[in-house]
């Protein structure tokens, strides 16, 4: 099944994230975080990939277990410092094993390296392209309501996700952003440049006050003053930012879906109890 099936719906659509473990030693536990979270029976649950893909295997692992547990996966593949060959192999492994749904990204460059001669790729729309021409998968990409650290300003990003467009893909998944009007405002200007594909907001429970600075750090996210705040004031006590964060990202969903915005991926981080319980305070608003 083709995730862009789920859009034609009334009802929301509430995904959530898992990324691959980093070595064979953590499998289990990321199997288990799976298991957990399909109990859920989520919309679909996407798996990320690691750049650079030494532990690639692992990824499309993920998104069979996903599979196995019933629930529609979303394979994550970068292609930066890879080759036709290879993104050619895994394409083929994935549609053997029944994988309808890619996110097409191009993944971070590693610091302090250059595109090489030796890469097939230089942006994700050229991902997007041959796998388009490959089969008929269901193609993501990812987009930025804040813009992308590398673009020059919002307005050539936009040209940019638009060319991803153009290439054949299908939805798109924006990065985390903790204020909605940010959100309200890039889906205006998107929709005005003729980018007219599903956009899924992706919401980030913030479960960790240290982490999340370095992330909006690298990314570009703005933490707006009211989330500083609850960082400021609850940082220091894990438990207490587990609530704040959860509740900060409940409250966020519920703004999205009172506004019609009715598809929601939250990026769980292989942490059940995170979606469960955002799960749970959403239970009886996703019946209406
Ligand atoms: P692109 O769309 O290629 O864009 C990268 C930059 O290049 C942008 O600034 C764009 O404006 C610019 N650009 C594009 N085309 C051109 C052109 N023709 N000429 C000049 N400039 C151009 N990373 C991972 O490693 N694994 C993951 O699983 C993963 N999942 C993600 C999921 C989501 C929803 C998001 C938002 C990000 C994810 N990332 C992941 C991070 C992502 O790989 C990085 O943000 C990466 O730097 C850009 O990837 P992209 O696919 O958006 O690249």
């Amino acid at each position: 099944m083709k995730i862009t099936s789920l859009f034609s719906r009334q009802h929301p659509t509430l995904s959530f994230e898992v990324f691959p473990p980093k070595n064979g030693d953590h499998y289990n536990s990321v199997e288990y975080a799976v298991s957990q979270i399909a109990k859920l029976n989520p919309d679909f649950m996407s798996v990320t990939y690691r750049a650079g893909g030494s532990t690639a295997e692992y990824s499309v692992a993920i998104a069979t277990t996903i599979l196995n547990h019933g629930v529609l996966p979303l394979a994550h593949l970068t292609c930066v410092g890879s080759t036709r060959e290879r993104i050619t192999e895994q394409l083929q492994e994935m549609k053997e094993k029944g994988i309808e749904n890619i996110l097409a990204l191009r993944g971070d460059i590693p610091e302090g390296m250059e595109h090489s001669n030796s890469w097939s790729y230089r942006y994700a729309a050229e991902l997007i392209r041959d796998i388009r021409a490959y089969d008929d998968f269901c193609i993501g990409a990812a987009c930025y309501p804040e813009g992308h650290p590398e673009s020059q300003n919002q307005g050539e990003d936009i040209s940019r996700l638009k060319e991803k467009v153009d290439a054949g893909c299908d939805f798109i998944t924006t990065q985390m952003f903790f204020d909605n009007n940010i959100l309200y405002n890039y889906i205006y200007k998107i929709r005005e440049a003729g980018i007219t594909v599903p956009v899924i907001a992706g919401i980030m429970p913030v479960t960790n006050a240290k982490h999340i600075k370095h992330i909006c750090e690298l990314s570009g996210t703005t933490l707006p003053q009211r989330f500083k705040a609850i960082v400021d004031r609850f940082g220091d006590s894990p438990k207490a930012m587990m609530d704040a964060g959860i509740a900060y990202a409940t409250e966020q969903i519920i703004d999205l879906l009172a506004n019609g915005h009715n598809a929601v991926h939250v990026y769980s981080m292989n942490k059940p109890e995170v979606a469960q319980r955002i799960h749970g305070n959403l239970a009886r608003i996703l019946e209406n």
